[in-house]
């Protein structure tokens, strides 16, 4: 294990979020051996470590409306460990994702435009073939015909 890692991961407080997904993502889990914090639900281990993702800091970008940051680390977390929530939010934060980076809020108009593309036929299948963040947000954005 990375010492910068296992120092991050020992005690995450006041650590940007996006260091402690890194430095996890770069520490085995001791026990079932996935990335610490990745491993299934029930693994000690992991689920200390998932529980303690959220204690890292998450300071808002300049130019983004407050609690963009923490829209942000919630979707990356669903996207990156899925297993360990519940599976309904899956595409729904797979959806946002993209609107999120670009500046969005959970719950403005990306995030309802999300839900009406998903409630009419949207797919992750969909999301996993665009080729970009910006094909997802012009994906989701246009309305679905039909
Ligand atoms: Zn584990």
């Amino acid at each position: 294990m990375p010492v910068f890692a296992a120092t991050v991961v020992a005690d995450p407080r006041g650590v940007g979020w996006r260091v402690l997904d890194g430095a996890l993502a770069h520490t085995d889990c001791p026990a079932c051996g996935a990335a610490l914090g990745s491993g299934p639900v029930g693994c000690g281990e992991c689920d200390v470590a998932h529980d303690w993702r959220w204690l890292a800091a998450e300071p808002d970008r300049q130019g983004v409306p407050p609690g963009n940051e923490h829209a942000i680390r919630v979707a990356t977390a669903v996207a990156r460990v899925a297993h360990r929530f519940p599976a309904h939010m899956v595409p729904r934060y797979a959806a946002t994702l993209p609107l999120l980076i670009a500046g969005g809020l959970p719950g403005g108009d990306d995030a309802r435009a999300a839900n009406r593309w998903l409630d009419s036929g949207g797919t992750l299948d969909a999301l996993d073939a665009a080729a970009s963040t910006a094909e997802i947000a012009a994906l989701v954005r246009v309305p679905i015909s039909g």
